[in-house]
């Protein structure tokens, strides 16, 4: 497959590269992305990282050259010698340990093909050790809507939110991290008489748009959860006919929370027990009310059990199934639901067909000519602790866990513990400072692909730019990899990205059907029937994305966040600002939104700052068990006493040097809500 399969054509709509709302840009000239109307974005309206999108395309620190370390010091390298030394390196650990003994680190931040080019890799390698960072943000909710549902993605659409009579938004600041969903969508809800209700222990944007402000303790939710089912139940709100037609599991469910007291509840959760029967009563008297969740929910030891309570609320209310429901988790990068949808993960296969399911690996097998291993792999969250041990080598593509994991420290250290590492990534990151080879690949600018969005919609990416220097596009660089590792070199030879994707479709149930030229510059959604024209809109209504007609309810029980937190401790939390992107290394190379907030702040309320005699401004020392910052402090009454906040997209602070790496057991995700903390003002130069 030829570099220069795409000639580069400038203003040609694509998919902004930043969050998974999917808002369509085209270039505009001077460096600057302008919004076009598209499926999501209907009036073309895009927020301040999509016009600067550009900002990093031509940046002058973008990888040109193959990097390769000798003596300890990298050198540029002509891509046959970086690529046979790939080769030779991966090959000779897999001999030696086994296949299992490489670690895959997918990319959200890239297209539909590349990562399932990526996992066919891994895969046609002998091991299911291929992740995301959908492990960091959303798989406990992915992991409970699945087991419940039998489909981990939102219920419902985007268009449907601006329908809804009511919106749960919980541990989610959409205003600020999906603005043009907020604005386009939660706004007009709202402006049409919806009651907005906001769980979250800061007051942010959107808690400015909200009647009910819930700010609730972190690592509290399912005493907050479990006090609103209570309220459903004891005030006669619950949807009883579908209860008994469309759930199982009530009478267990009724039983376990009988004894519970909501004011009891409600203090354990931090929060004022007649707001919590107030958003009760709002969120069951609605004709339709939807939930939307985010990280605030996911990211917890309890991570996985916080989006069961969520879902009990939304079964015994009949709130699934219908337009203007749901349980609707915002993903966080633009084409993190793609990448769980092509099988980036250990333990499915593309279409979420488990890696056990004998049919499912046999129309792999069909297709592939290899039959993928039938036993889960390794999450990313746990291969980290095996680096140097079970696991010798790291294949990471577009993904920065030195700074995105826990602990991050120990993380970055882990990675020297590895025989070998190659990184394929646009920058010199801070992963990179450990890898034996880089690989400079494409920006989102210079591709085509797919990307799926938050709403479960594929839409096309076309290239606008030119690939700097000798870069090359990241499906050009996993094929030549594959041809070069695999017996079967044929299965890495493709005529361009949409054969890519035409494969695709044989394999994954999901997308069967849908095509290039279908998707034009509209988009195709999944799931998408023979008979489709744009897909599935409301999953859930006559039976669940299960095969069952029923769902189950469930009896959740708290858990207390890993961390304790002692009488002179703050709990940290963490999460994003308008500005920034996950771990910064796109946005803060971004003049435009560097200037427009260049630096991290710790949030502090007054209360904690008095008793620690900091000022707004000062200069403060936060600590935890694993790490300590250096961080300015901001006073503000618009976070709980009690809590701490930073956002994670900086290296200094580096926020992740802070927080555990504790994991939820069923997702293995981090509890990145939870951290306990020391904080004080630093001392005096
Ligand atoms: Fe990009 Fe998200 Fe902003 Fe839309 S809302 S322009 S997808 S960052």
């Amino acid at each position: 497959m030829s570099d220069n399969q795409d000639q580069s054509p400038r203003a040609a709509q694509t998919v902004c590269p930043y969050c998974g709302v999917g808002c369509t840009i085209e270039y505009a000239g001077k460096g600057k992305a302008t919004g076009t109307a598209g499926p999501v974005n209907t009036s073309g309206e895009v927020c301040p990282k999509g016009v600067a999108a550009f900002d990093v395309v031509a940046h002058d620190e973008r990888l040109t050259e193959p990097l390769v370390r000798e003596g300890g010091r990298f050198v540029t390298a002509p891509w046959e010698t970086a690529l046979s030394r790939v080769a030779a390196e991966l090959g000779e650990i897999i001999d030696q340990h086994g296949p299992d003994a490489v670690e895959f680190f997918a990319s959200s931040n890239c297209t539909n093909e590349e990562n399932y080019v990526f996992q066919k890799l891994a895969r046609m390698l002998g091991t299911n050790n291929v992740d995301n960072c959908a492990r960091l943000c959303h798989s406990s909710t992915v992991a409970a809507m699945s087991e419940r549902l039998g489909a981990g993605a939102m219920t419902n659409t985007l268009d449907d939110l601006a329908e809804t009579d009511c919106l749960l938004v919980t541990g989610a600041n959409p205003a600020e991290q999906h603005p043009v969903i907020f604005r386009s969508y939660v706004l007009p809800a709202i402006r049409n008489g919806a009651t907005l209700i906001h769980i979250d222990p800061r007051e942010t944007d959107t808690t400015d748009a909200a009647d009910i402000h819930l700010d609730v303790r972190p690592g509290y939710d399912i005493q907050l959860l479990n006090s609103m089912a209570k309220v459903v139940l004891d005030e006669g709100l619950a949807d009883e006919p579908f209860i008994e037609e469309r759930t199982t599991g009530d009478a267990e469910l009724k039983a376990h929370l009988r004894d519970l007291d909501v004011a009891a509840g409600a203090d354990a959760a931090g929060v004022d027990a007649e707001a919590v029967r107030e958003a009760a009563r709002a969120y069951a008297e609605a004709d339709r009310a939807a939930i939307v969740t985010g990280m605030g929910m996911s990211q917890h030891t309890s991570g996985t059990d916080n989006v069961h309570a969520l879902l009990n609320l939304a079964l015994l209310t009949g709130n699934v199934g219908r337009p203007g429901t749901g349980v609707n988790p915002l993903r966080g990068q633009n084409n993190v639901q793609g990448a769980g949808d092509v099988g980036a993960l250990p333990n499915v296969l593309p279409g979420y067909q488990s890696v056990t399911n004998p049919d499912a690996r046999q129309r792999i097998a069909d297709e592939w000519g290899v039959a993928p291993p039938g036993e889960p792999g390794l999450t990313e969250t746990t291969a980290i602790h095996q680096f140097g041990d079970g696991v010798r080598a790291a294949v990471v593509f577009g993904e920065n866990p030195a700074v995105t994991e826990p602990n991050a420290n120990a993380a970055g250290s882990a990675f020297d513990d590895l025989d070998f590492c190659v990184v394929i990534d646009l920058f010199e990151t801070a992963t990179v400072d450990h890898a034996d080879v880089v690989l400079p690949g494409s920006s989102w600018a210079e591709k085509s692909g797919t990307v799926t969005n938050t709403d479960r919609r594929v839409m096309r990416m076309r290239p606008n730019a030119d690939l700097p220097g000798n870069a090359r596009r990241d499906l050009d660089i996993l094929t030549d990899i594959g041809q070069r590792l695999v017996d079967q070199a044929d299965a890495f030879d493709y005529d361009g990205p949409e054969a890519v994707f035409e494969e695709l479709t044989r394999v994954n149930p999901l997308y069967a059907g849908m095509s290039y030229d279908g998707i034009g510059e509209g988009y195709q959604r999944w799931p998408f029937p023979a008979d489709a024209d744009s897909g599935t809109d409301v999953l859930h209504s006559e039976t669940f994305a299960s095969g069952e007609r029923t769902a189950p309810l469930l009896p959740i029980s708290p858990t207390p966040p890993a961390d304790a937190v002692s009488e002179d401790q703050l709990v940290l939390t963490t999460g994003r600002v308008l500005q920034h992107f996950n771990s910064g290394a796109l946005t803060r190379r971004s003049e435009t939104l560097m200037r427009m907030r260049g630096e991290d702040v710790l949030e502090i309320h007054p209360d904690d700052a008095a008793a620690r005699d900091i000022a707004d401004g000062d200069t403060v020392v936060v600590e935890s068990d694993r790490g300590s910052v250096t961080v300015s402090a901001a006073v503000t009454t618009t976070i709980r006493s009690g809590v701490v906040f930073c956002t994670f997209h900086y290296e200094d602070p580096l926020a992740n040097a802070l927080t555990g790496d504790a994991l939820d057991p069923v997702a293995e995700i981090p509890e990145y809500k939870h951290s306990a903390v020391t904080v004080r003002k630093a001392a005096a130069p």
